[in-house]
């Protein structure tokens, strides 16, 4: 296992790339300490599988240095970073045995034959594969292709890193429960270091301890799932985790104080403003609004029972307000007032938490 670092990594597709648009990956420094369980969340086409490529060796950056535990192994090719890396679609012998194809890995080291057998056979007991470890790979549904995949990056136990892009793709919804659980169990009791790239906020946070948040290029934050929900420090984490996501609206300053439809808006932080930003935010999740005898005045609008919450949609002039509200409690028709957490209420400028 090694500490993973990208110092000023930057890449482009592009021969001789001149505008912010060609390159895919923008300026990036980043640390994964040994042993972490990572998320690297963002939409498709932001620059996770570039990235990943860049950490596996698939990919030489345009520009910068991958270091593992202070080594340069930027030019250092695949086989020789010592990486598992598990794909979003089965690579997987279709003419050899579930067996041979879990062993692979293995006997491609010189592993001995005692220990290839065990591991194999821990491994095919993890992902259920146990039956049909003698039968031909090419006769499994996707699911058990998949499985497969995910084992052969698994069942090395000396490699620097095990890298998942999106691995759980063509995975039915159940299985996919079950199999992100085995993976982090399996980080728990192995420690190994895992990067895991998703699109969806459900897998990143319930998997990682550490998420990486990407968009159009850029790392906009790092943080703990907590972190990510109670400060994001982009509008763009804002409204890509939470569902709903943070609501977002327009405001204006009066002295320190954030103004939103001629209210007074308490904030966490009074607002500083070093230069003066094209667009100025308020941003509050709707878990921290709550309806009250005064504030802003707003139409509740939909009310969307969703289990233990309701998701109650309200408007204020032309913006849309969404609070959560707990089970039992029942919204106001008509015209009602809001409140704002102010512990949970932040100023963004051009996009970025003003601190
Ligand atoms: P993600 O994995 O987050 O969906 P990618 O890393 O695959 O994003 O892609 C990032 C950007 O780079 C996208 O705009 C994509 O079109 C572009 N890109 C990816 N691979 C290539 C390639 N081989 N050649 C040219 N452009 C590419
Ligand atoms: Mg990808």
């Amino acid at each position: 296992m090694a500490r993973i670092s990208l110092r000023n990594i930057r890449h482009s597709y592009v021969e001789e790339p001149s505008g912010e648009e060609d390159w895919a990956l923008k300026s990036m420094s980043v640390d994964w300490a040994d042993g972490t369980a990572c998320a690297l969340l963002g939409p498709s086409g932001c620059g996770k599988t570039t990235l990943l490529n860049i950490i596996s060796g698939l990919l030489m950056p345009t520009e910068g240095e991958v270091l593992f535990d202070d080594r340069d192994v930027t030019s250092i090719p695949p086989d020789a970073r010592n990486i598992a890396q598990v794909f979003q679609f089965p690579v997987v012998y279709d003419t050899m045995s579930v067996y041979d194809n879990l062993a692979f890995p293995l006997r491609n080291r010189g592993v001995d034959k005692k220990t290839i057998d065990r591991r194999v056979r821990e491994i095919a007991n993890m992902l259920d594969l146990e039956a049909m470890l003698f039968t031909r790979a090419a006769g499994l549904t996707a699911d058990g292709k998949q499985k497969i995949s995910l084992g052969r990056g698994l069942v090395r136990a000396d490699v620097n890193a095990i890298l998942f892009d999106e691995p759980l793709t063509v995975i039915d919804p159940h299985l996919k429960w079950m199999l992100r659980s085995k993976l982090k169990e399996l980080h728990q009791q192995f420690g190994a270091t895992m990067i895991y790239v998703t699109h969806d906020q459900t897998e990143a946070l319930t998997f990682a301890e550490q998420v990486i948040v990407m968009h159009e290029g850029a790392v906009v934050q790092i943080g703990t799932p907590i972190e990510l929900f109670e400060r994001p420090h982009h509008t763009f984490v804002g409204h890509f985790i939470g569902s709903p996501g943070m609501n977002l609206l327009p405001c204006e300053l009066d002295g320190e104080h954030a103004e939103f439809a001629g209210h007074s808006i308490r904030t966490e932080h009074p607002v500083r403003l070093k230069t003066t930003p094209d667009t100025l935010q308020i941003g509050v999740r709707p878990e921290f609004v709550k309806f009250a005898e005064s504030g802003i005045e707003v139409d509740v609008t939909k009310v969307t029972d969703i289990g233990r919450h309701a998701i109650v949609e309200t408007r204020s002039g032309d913006n849309i307000i969404r609070l959560l509200l707990p089970e039992g409690q029942s919204a106001p028709a008509g015209r009602a007032h809001l409140q704002f957490d102010p512990k949970h209420t932040q100023v963004y400028a051009d996009g970025w938490i003003v601190e």
